[in-house]
């Protein structure tokens, strides 16, 4: 812990150094000792030392001040550290304010001027209120801290990105934390936006994107080099599964990804049907140790950078990232993925992260604890949802179009959801409207059978409904089917004919696209079998053919 803060004001330069002098004899050793010399000087440095998570022992403040007094400094003060102790210094006659001050501000203590000796009129009392402070106020958290409300899209993400790059911090709702909200409303902003993100360098960002976000956080964002011999694009498992094979066999590799290395798996609360771990592991886990695999191996990750382009230089391959850069490789892989389809119904779209979430967003489960939460979908994704939040929600409702759970999931998951008590499970069901003002309160939901609607009261909605693929970075450059997923392989041979400008005298390779050099892997393809194992295996397979390739070039 840094050493606590004792915060002395005085308008009297010589009275104010005499105070400074006594308190750093006695306490400077343990204490940090900082003297302002006016009410509102004092009060700029509490709300500094406050953006900072600062712990502050005590305040020692001179009643008597021109344009702010000691109990109005102490009174504002005290709202953003209720626990810091306060004394008044105070002449004969300010008694009475003293006295006051007690009822009003919760003075602990006045202190007659002049307070010679220090040993007899002034160290006892401090060393009791100090000791006093020391034995009740806990340690002040030193981390990072968001500060916002539950109900704002923009702390959603904020707090979605620091989770998934797995960079702790503490939550603070400004609705229900008054000392938060007085942190926030200290730094006086022109126009209110949330969240606020504290750094215990005293640094503060205001609804920061992504890219400051992560620069502040110290994740790497720019390349080291203008060229590599291989650049993924994507960081997910089929991302990270070429970046440890390309890494490992010696290839110069760059990935990049717009947001967190893991992908889609990285949002998984428990994924139990990857070989080796017989009990399972979360998403965020297994994107951990993979992503600490690679960069043991020597690849380099970027982080909430975006590639938006792709451009072919025959023998090179470009990519064009979301701050302008461009850089170069002599092969690349498309690793982004798919997001899940979005849900149009009305009132849906204004509640997204107010309620409804697309995905797991396990983030948010803690949130919705003792409350009726949704689940929208029947695959094997959504059961995992329904597991988890069942751990947090007083009931779990899964919403699934099919008449039977055990189309689209796997069996052991049914089994699992069907033995969980507060899960139920309505089969040909739909959401038709959501509805709430600032967040989700209710939702409206048809019966396919019996064409009945009712509406229910639902505290969150989960939707897990199917994938949109992230391809547009590659559009004109490689073939995509009207879906949007990449074609590759024997997917590009038509009527026994190569694709069209493809110049070389063997057919595309098993996840090479229709520009030689271009791989394909993960979701993202046409037909892939979207699983964590297979995306990882095609990661991999990619690197080898790569390998078949640059031996050609
Ligand atoms: C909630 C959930 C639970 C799941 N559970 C399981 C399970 O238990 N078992 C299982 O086998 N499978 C599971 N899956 C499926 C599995 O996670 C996916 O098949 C797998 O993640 C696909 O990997 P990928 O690397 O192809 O793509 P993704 O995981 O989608 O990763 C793609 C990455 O590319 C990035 N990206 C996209 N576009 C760009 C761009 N333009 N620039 C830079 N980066 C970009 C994205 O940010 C993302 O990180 C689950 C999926 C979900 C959503």
């Amino acid at each position: 812990m840094p050493k606590p803060i004792i915060l002395t004001v005085d308008d009297e330069p010589q009275v104010l150094n005499a105070v400074e002098r006594d308190l750093r004899r006695h306490y400077g050793s343990e204490y940090r000792i900082i003297k302002a010399s006016s009410g509102q000087e004092a009060l700029e440095a509490v709300r500094q030392l406050k953006g900072r998570n600062a712990p502050i022992a005590l305040f020692l403040a001179d009643q008597r001040m021109p344009t702010m007094s000691g109990t109005e400094f102490l009174a504002e003060a005290r709202v953003l550290y209720p626990e810091t102790r306060k004394v008044l210094l105070t002449a004969y006659a300010d008694t009475e304010a003293a006295i006051q001050s007690i009822n009003t501000i919760g003075l602990d203590h006045y202190l007659m001027k002049p307070w010679d000796p220090p040993e007899q009129t002034l160290y006892p009392v401090l060393d009791d209120l100090l000791s006093d402070w020391l034995a009740t106020v806990p340690l002040p958290y030193d981390g990072i801290r968001v500060a916002g409300t539950l109900w704002s899209p923009s702390c959603h993400r904020v707090k979605d990105f620091l989770a998934r790059n797995r960079i702790p911090y503490k939550w603070l709702d400004i609705e229900i934390d008054g000392e938060a909200n007085a942190l926030v409303e200290g730094l006086k902003l022109e126009e209110r936006r949330l969240p606020v993100v504290f750094f215990p360098d005293g640094d503060v960002l205001v609804d920061p994107d992504n890219l400051a976000l992560a620069q502040k956080c110290g994740l790497q964002t720019q390349a080291t080099q203008p060229f590599y011999d291989v650049i993924i694009v994507g960081a997910g498992p089929a991302g990270l599964g070429a970046a440890v094979y390309g890494a490992s066999e010696g290839l110069h590799t760059l990935m990049i990804d717009r947001e967190a290395t893991g992908g889609q798996a990285g949002t998984s609360s428990r994924i139990e049907n990857y070989l080796g771990f017989p009990r399972g592991l979360s998403g965020a886990d297994l994107a951990q140790r993979a992503t600490a695999q690679a960069k043991r191996l020597g690849a380099e990750i970027l982080t909430a950078q975006a590639v938006t382009g792709v451009r072919v230089e025959d023998p090179y391959r470009f990519v064009t990232l979301s701050d302008g850069t461009e850089l170069g490789c002599r092969a690349l892989v498309i690793a982004t993925g798919v997001t899940v389809r979005t849900l149009g119904v009305p009132g849906i779209e204004k509640l997204n992260g107010a309620g409804v979430y697309y995905g797991a967003a396990l983030t948010e489960a803690a949130n919705y604890r003792d409350q009726p939460v949704f689940v929208v979908g029947g695959a094997n994704s959504a059961g995992q949802g329904a597991m988890f939040f069942s751990q947090y929600a007083s009931k779990v409702t899964m919403l699934v179009r099919s008449s039977a759970l055990v189309k689209g999931m796997s069996q052991y998951l049914v089994d699992q959801i069907y033995n969980t008590e507060n899960i139920e499970v309505l089969t040909r069901t739909e959401v038709v409207e959501a509805k709430g003002k600032d967040r989700l309160e209710a939702l409206t939901i048809v019966n396919k059978d019996a064409g009945e609607t009712q509406t229910v009261p639902a505290a969150a909605v989960f939707l897990f409904i199917g994938a949109v693929p992230h391809s547009d970075l590659v559009a004109g450059v490689v073939e995509r089917n009207r879906a949007g997923f990449i074609l590759t392989g024997q997917d590009l041979i038509r009527d026994g004919r190569r694709p069209k400008n493809w110049k070389l005298k063997r057919d595309p390779f098993a996840l090479e696209t229709s520009v030689p050099g271009i791989f394909a892997a993960g979701d993202v393809r046409q037909g892939a079998v979207r699983r964590v194992a297979s995306a990882v295996g095609q990661g991999a397979i990619a690197i080898n053919l790569l390998h078949q390739y640059l031996k050609t070039v």
